[in-house]
């Protein structure tokens, strides 16, 4: 199951957006939208105690205007409504009471999903109660006053709202890992495929008919399961003519949004081509987990540095996923063939895991000690106030700080340095939102 989704609904300029992005943590910069999926509607994650969900602002609902996009702005809500585990129902606490307000309670209250009502613009606590005391009326339960701007309230409403979530071990489905194997054509995916399953049947061969309906292969490691995301993909290529450039990219991108993990493999003899930069930015951009798999070491002729120097140069030019780990493999003698799903399990591990935020800040303590960040010639200074970790899958840590301008390149490359020489995160990207006071 996806994370679960909670609709923000609401007329407009009650502040439903800046709701959205005081829940998601993330504030407005980063989008996690995944390329190839069309979507109308922005959806940020957000997370709250060991919950993670994500959140959808529906655009303003209105019922009594007579807009050209009306319909159209209502469908959208309804979609979002569709899918939802939960909708909050953001109404203003300063102009009180609105008729389509009531409207829009009543259009609520035909859909079975639990609504909690944010009466948002409460930023005194005083006044707060008593402004939200008249939405009562509204019939939707407990009022909410909160304040969207300055985050006072959040915390009740977002202690309301994740009773009403799925349990978390539901959002799971199983512990099973998701790995995708991807490469260009003749790197030997086929052939991995084949050493995993431990099964020679004409896997590799070019034998017609031997189209699957199932997609995905599960197979078992030890305790771990493993799902292998579109071995249809893998083997159905065979018998087909490609031109040269073409080698099912779209479906290896879809393979890589799908997984947790991807096995980028590579051809010892060949090295590293273009077409392979080109997964590992995808891997990347899509945040997945990856090891690097260099196939058909049997056939290199080696000394006791070729490894070192192989990997060297993989490394450099897989600078996209220079995180990940490489090892050197045979899927025709099965070398090493074992030892690719224990740097799976490290790198889908790495890739949810979640780092306290005392920890992150002892980190950039040390980070801003070593290294104190740029000056700007008119004299102001980067000044890093503290940095909390916002989500996972990846792994996406906020520093908060007192302009983002004033950090570049090389500094922010910096920091991301110290985390992962403090902190590891083998084998999965990592991303720094470097937020400025608003
Ligand atoms: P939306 O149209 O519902 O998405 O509303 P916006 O988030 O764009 O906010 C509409 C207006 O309300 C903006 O001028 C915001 O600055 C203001 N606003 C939003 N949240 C608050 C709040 O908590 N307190 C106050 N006083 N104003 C707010
Ligand atoms: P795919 O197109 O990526 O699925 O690649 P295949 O698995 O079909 O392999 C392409 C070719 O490389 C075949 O001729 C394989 O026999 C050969 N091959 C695959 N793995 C290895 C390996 O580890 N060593 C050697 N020497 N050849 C391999």
């Amino acid at each position: 199951m996806p994370l679960p989704t909670v609709a923000i609904i609401g007329r407009p300029n009650v502040g439903k957006s800046t709701v959205v992005n005081r829940l998601s943590a993330l504030q407005d910069a980063i989008v996690f939208n995944e390329p190839g999926v069309t979507r109308d509607r922005t959806y940020k994650p957000a997370f709250w105690r060991d919950r993670e969900f994500q959140v959808v602002d529906t655009g303003g609902l209105v019922f009594d205007d007579d807009t050209e996009f009306l319909p159209l702005i209502r469908e959208q809500a309804l979609a979002a409504l569709a899918e939802a585990s939960a909708a909050i129902f953001v109404v203003d606490g300063l102009t009180g009471l609105m008729p389509s307000d009531e409207e829009i309670a009543s259009w609520l209250r035909q859909h079975s999903v639990p609504v909690l009502l944010a009466v948002n613009k409460c930023e005194s606590v005083d006044q707060g109660a008593a402004q939200a005391a008249e939405f009562w009326s509204l019939g939707l339960g407990e009022p909410f006053p909160i304040s969207g701007i300055h985050g006072n309230g959040t915390g009740e409403l977002l202690d309301a709202l994740i009773t009403h979530l799925p349990p978390a071990n539901e959002i799971e489905e199983s512990n099973e890992i998701k790995v995708a194997i991807a490469g260009r054509p003749n790197v030997g995916k086929s052939s991995l495929l084949n050493a995993f399953v431990g099964e020679t049947r004409s896997i590799v061969s070019p034998i017609s008919g031997t189209t699957r309906d199932a997609i995905d292969m599960v197979v078992q490691h030890g305790e771990q399961t493993y799902r292998l995301i579109d071995t249809a993909g893998i083997r159905k290529k065979k018998n087909v003519e490609y031109g040269p450039e073409f080698f099912g990219i779209n479906r290896a991108f879809k393979a890589i949004n799908r997984a947790d993990v991807v096995l980028l493999v590579i051809d010892a003899l060949d090295g590293v081509t273009e077409q392979d930069q080109k997964l590992a930015g995808r891997i990347a951009d899509e945040g997945r987990g990856c090891v690097i798999v260099v196939n058909k070491w049997d056939a290199v002729e080696k000394d006791a540095y070729t490894i070192y120097d192989h990997e060297k140069l993989v490394r450099e030019r897989l600078h996209f996923t220079e995180w990940a780990d490489v090892i050197f493999i045979s899927a025709k003698t099965g070398q090493r063939v074992e030892k690719i799903l224990d740097m799976v399990n490290i790198a889908a591990e790495q890739q949810k895991r979640r780092v306290s935020t005392s920890v992150i800040n002892e980190v950039l303590e040390e980070a801003v000690g070593w290294h104190s960040p740029p000056t700007t010639r008119q004299g102001r200074q980067g000044k890093i106030y503290y940095g909390t970790q916002v989500s996972s899958r990846p792994p996406a840590i906020a520093l908060f700080v007192n302009d983002p301008a004033l950090f570049n390149d090389n500094y922010r490359r910096y920091v991301e340095g110290q985390f992962r020489k403090s902190l590891g995160f083998v084998g999965t990207p990592i991303r720094l939102l470097w937020r400025g006071k608003k």
